[in-house]
């Protein structure tokens, strides 16, 4: 008997932090490693954080025959799935042969995939989307995407994602967004936006400690970050009609601060049939989603067959 699919490596490449993992066939971690996405010096970064995820995958697999490898990444990618056409964070890696240079140096087959659509495909298979039909999730980290699973697949369109789903506009009058518009989710809840409107120093972690000791204009910010992912979430339900939506990233780990205020909004501003039909949920696997959605689709439900990828 095999133990192909039973385990695969997971690699989420980050615009700050790269993680490694060995990820085992119910979504558990067995080893992980981070290490820093950029490299100081001239070289060329793309070649050397290949080499560099090489060496940390040498590492985690530990002897554990894994013979797959995926790769979550932010940004579009090609239809073919073999390279970025855009990445928001690291535009050297924007042409590059990701694909192949990481097939090559990790000797396995390797699986390309946008981070929003790993995360959305980790929840569904392992976390808060398990069971759902029609599963939505928004992530909220650096930037705002989102994944959807309908029936077991991933929705994909332009760079095979959901589309940009950060940039739907919900005020006419609100910020500018990096993306020329004014107004997108995206620039509603960034963190610098936040930061800026709690009055607080330092980042977000520093805002959600705040406002749990009470410091009002911490809560009013993350509450108001709330209410434009539960707009979000009203606005997406009625194009793509789940049945259920789980809000991850790093906002979701404020918890209640945050997710008090997207539900309230999404029931105050959702019409009735996704009122009756959606269930609000919380993503449950943390920031590891990335490395777990990206090895996901190597690792086989029973064990049993494994098909390329
Ligand atoms: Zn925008």
């Amino acid at each position: 008997m095999t133990n192909r699919g039973h385990w695969a490596l997971g690699i989420d490449i980050g615009g700050t932090n790269t993680k490694v993992a060995l990820v085992g066939r119910e979504g558990l971690i067995v080893a992980l490693e981070t290490i820093p996405t950029r490299t100081e010096g001239s070289g060329a970064q793309a070649p050397e954080l290949v080499r560099r995820i090489a060496e940390s995958a040498g590492r985690c697999l530990q002897g554990y025959p894994a013979e797959a490898a995926g790769v979550a990444v932010a940004g579009f990618v090609d239809d073919g799935r073999e390279s970025m056409i855009y990445n928001p964070n690291l535009p050297w890696l924007a042409d590059f042969p990701l694909k192949s240079a990481l097939s090559r140096a990790l000797g396995m087959p390797v699986l390309l995939e946008v981070d929003s659509n790993a995360a959305c495909l980790a929840e569904y298979r392992f976390g808060s989307g398990r069971g759902a039909s029609r599963f939505l999730c928004l992530t909220a980290g650096t930037g705002l995407g989102g994944g959807m699973v309908v029936n077991g697949d991933l929705l994909r369109f332009t760079g095979q994602c959901l589309g940009d789903v950060g940039h739907v506009v919900l005020d006419a009058d609100g910020p500018a967004c990096s993306c020329g518009g004014r107004g997108c989710a995206e620039a509603l809840v960034a963190q610098s936006r936040i930061v800026d409107q709690a009055g607080c120093m330092g980042g977000l972690l520093d805002v959600i400690q705040a406002a749990r000791e009470g410091h009002l204009h911490a809560r009013s910010a993350l509450e108001s970050a709330g209410r434009a992912l539960g707009l979000l979430a009203a606005s997406l339900a009625q194009i793509f009609q789940p049945d259920r939506i789980a809000f991850a990233g790093g906002l979701s780990e404020a918890g209640g601060l945050v997710l008090d205020g997207a539900q309230i909004a999404f029931l105050r501003n959702s019409s009735d049939a996704s009122r009756d039909q959606v269930r609000i949920v919380t993503a449950s696997l943390g920031r590891t989603s990335g490395v777990i959605g990206a090895a996901a689709p190597l690792l086989t439900e029973d064990g049993g067959t494994f098909g390329p990828p």
